[in-house]
């Protein structure tokens, strides 16, 4: 039974150097013909569906405003029905944190807003070409503290110029402004981003490997001092706020996801909707088909896929639990893969358990051809 939801709202100020997510920047005017869109794909769930959680991610969700949040969440809950429990989780830049939005998301059921702050250094930020600065991030993460709200932070490493001591400082900075819950992630150099190609004309230059795992072990030793839960690589949250709908995904849990290049599951396939917005918006409308890639994958390639996410997380994977929901054993599933990774020291058994060590958890992208090929 599907308990958890995603929507995609595709809209940002303007696009960040770095960005290859599924988005318009500057183009509020295409705002009404997706809210149509997305009340139309609503319509492809036929009972409303009780959700555990559901997730507004983008994009920039808060991109809309107070009144296109409400007007979102009108159309969203006619087929969408958070229970009164429901993690509800939004996206938000500094920037559009104002008291206004923040009635309208508390209105709305918002219980959680996910920050994109990426630093609170003013250097970073503009290495980052980020709209907003330190002081956005603050009064932001102040007022919706003071409102209620769980916030997570993300945090991003590895911009360009960065030091270590700045993303020492930054933590420290997250640390004290009292969120319960931070994402880290470093930056990736993707094809097609304005990053990349100044980094191919030699005008943007990526960090070091080695000053890359410095950062990563900085936020793993500066965040679990101060208390917070290491609970999947890139996450961290103090006790009892990690984030439940990340949580349904790492677990395979069948979920729904409307918008464009939203991805739904429903346990073994995955249906991505067509990643152009304007694309995706036309075929809505049209009535045609708005998917794009669907992945239909044998039992044994979604077995395979449960432990790279398992993996993800800091608790590994239960090797009964595993056989239980994937039908395989990990042995018999990946054993050599498995064998390697604990000769070298990346990966441990902790009596039924798998799991990364922290060396594996600095390479891990780089294991998980390993198991997927
Ligand atoms: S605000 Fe977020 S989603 Fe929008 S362009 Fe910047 S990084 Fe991408």
């Amino acid at each position: 039974m599907i308990r958890h939801a995603y929507v995609h709202v595709p809209f940002c100020r303007h696009r960040c150097g770095y960005c290859d997510f599924t988005l318009v920047a500057g183009r509020d005017d295409l705002i009404e013909r997706y809210l149509d869109a997305v009340r139309r794909e609503f319509g492809r769930v036929t009972e409303p569906l009780r959700l555990d959680t559901l997730y507004l991610g983008g994009g920039t969700p808060s991109h809309l405003g107070p009144e296109g949040l409400r007007r979102l969440f009108g159309l969203l809950l006619e087929r969408l029905q958070p229970e009164p429990s429901a993690e509800v989780s939004l996206e938000a830049n500094p920037l559009d944190v104002t008291p206004e939005f923040i009635a309208a998301a508390a209105e709305c059921g918002v219980t959680r807003v996910s920050l994109g702050g990426q630093s609170l250094d003013a250097s970073t930020l503009a290495a980052l070409d980020r709209d907003h600065g330190p002081g956005d991030v603050r009064l932001a993460v102040e007022r919706l503290l003071s409102a209620g709200f769980e916030v997570s932070l993300d945090l991003m490493t590895a911009a360009p110029g960065q030091s270590l001591a700045a993303v020492e400082a930054d933590l420290a900075a997250a640390i004290a402004l009292g969120v319960q819950h931070v994402s880290v992630y470093c930056l990736t150099w993707e094809q097609g981003t304005a990053f990349q190609s100044r980094r191919q004309k030699g005008l943007l230059q990526p960090a070091e490997e080695s000053l890359e795992r410095a950062m990563f072990e900085a936020a793993i030793d500066g965040l679990t001092a101060a208390g917070f839960e290491h609970y999947e690589v890139s996450n961290f949250a103090r006790p009892g706020h990690r984030c439940r709908h990340n949580e349904a995904y790492w677990d395979c849990r069948p979920w729904e996801a409307f918008g464009p290049g939203a991805a739904r599951f429903d346990g073994l396939t995955r249906i991505t909707n067509h990643r152009s917005t304007t694309t995706w918006i036309n075929r809505v409308l049209s009535g045609a088909d708005a998917s794009g890639d669907v992945d239909a994958m044998t039992a044994e390639a979604a077995a395979r896929e449960r432990l790279v996410v398992g993996l993800r997380r800091r608790a590994g994977v239960d090797r009964d639990a595993f056989r239980a929901a994937s039908g395989y054993d990990l042995d018999q599933l990946a054993g050599p893969a498995i064998a390697r990774w604990i000769v070298a020291g990346l990966a441990e058994r902790d009596g039924p358990a798998l799991r990364l060590t922290r060396a594996g958890l600095l390479v891990s992208d780089a294991l998980w051809a390993d198991v997927l090929a």
